[in-house]
């Protein structure tokens, strides 16, 4: 099928401007050449760190931040060569969802209007329709009319994620960036949540690019996962060539640490020692030569080719 979202040698610099000039001094390399395809109903996982750049993977697509380099298409069209007005048209197939859907809810507005504000801001619904179509997200979403006349502040957390689906749910998108969704939520509602996210592409077709920096979390939903570090793809692959067949030192240091038993994986715990480095400078070569317990002199001086190996399993290592 055609991609839905094919994302190419994308990086998103931040300047860094000091003295009374305003003078960029140097840059946040937060992304720094990241290419990832998403097919229509496909779930992609993005992990890393934080401070590995994944989020502003997320903001750059939908045009909350500029890019640097690099094209973004989105059904073929390159989303960042549109006008404002056109981005606000190709918005309700493109949304995303956050951490925390409370900040983003408006105290003193009853839920069921600020799920159907959405959708009569884009024109994409009469004000007579627009109860039967929020009632109807909110029953998709594992809430009840009952709901709908309720205040953000009586809702628990896993409900408040539930009522951030449904907003971006009544927009009948193709795609759904979610940053780090159930981070904040206790483990059992996460998996609720994920099973709500897992029920809602089976019912709809919906893409997701998923956010996180806890593998366990996208093992049970996603097709494919790329691990970042330091605004660079170490590796991408399917979730199962992933899991079995783990080939960057970084990627084995993350799964080493998913509390889960996985067959097939030794158990020794990698620990990675230090901190991620500052994006603004990176270190040379392989930016994870400083905390990698394999490196080499190699890693110091050149930076590792992102490449195929095989059952499209992309790794940039020197020693694989
Ligand atoms: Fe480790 Fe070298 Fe591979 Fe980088 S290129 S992950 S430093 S072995
Ligand atoms: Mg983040």
């Amino acid at each position: 099928s055609e991609p839905l979202l094919e994302i190419e040698h994308l990086k998103t610099y931040f300047p860094i401007r000091k003295g009374l000039l305003n003078r960029t001094v140097a840059h946040v390399k937060a992304v720094d050449d990241i290419s990832i395809t998403i097919h229509e109903g496909e779930t992609f996982g993005l992990v890393g760190e934080s401070g590995s750049g994944k989020s502003t993977v997320g903001r750059t697509i939908v045009r909350l931040t500029d890019k640097t380099e690099g094209q973004i298409r989105f059904q073929g069209v390159d989303l960042h060569q549109l006008s404002m007005q056109e981005v606000r048209k190709i918005r309700p197939q493109l949304q995303l969802i956050f951490q925390d859907p409370y900040s983003s809810l408006n105290p003193r507005l009853r839920i069921g209007d600020a799920i159907g504000e959405a959708v009569l801001d884009h024109g994409l619904t009469t004000a007579s329709e627009v109860r039967d179509l929020v009632k109807e997200v909110l029953a998709a979403c594992g809430l009840s009319s009952y709901h709908i006349d309720r205040f953000p502040h009586e809702f628990s957390g896993g409900q408040r994620q539930r009522i951030g689906i449904a907003r971006a749910l009544i927009l009948n998108p193709k795609l759904i960036i979610a940053d780090e969704p159930v981070s904040a939520l206790d483990v059992s509602i996460q998996a609720q949540i994920i099973n709500l996210f897992r029920r809602l592409q089976q019912e709809r077709g919906l893409a997701y690019l998923f956010i996180s920096h806890d593998l366990s979390v996208v093992e049970h939903l996603c097709d494919r996962i790329g691990v970042m570090y330091l605004g660079s793809m170490v590796e991408t692959a399917s979730r199962d060539e992933l899991f079995g067949n783990p080939l960057h030192p970084y990627t084995k240091a993350l799964l080493s640490a998913v509390p889960v038993p996985i067959p097939k994986l030794k158990r020794e715990r990698i620990v990675l020692k230090g901190d991620i480095p500052s994006p603004v400078n990176p270190p040379a070569g392989c930016k994870f030569h400083t905390r990698c317990p394999w490196a080499e002199d190699v890693c110091k001086q050149q930076v590792p080719k992102y490449r195929n190996v095989g059952a499209s399993h992309f790794v940039a290592c020197h020693l694989v």
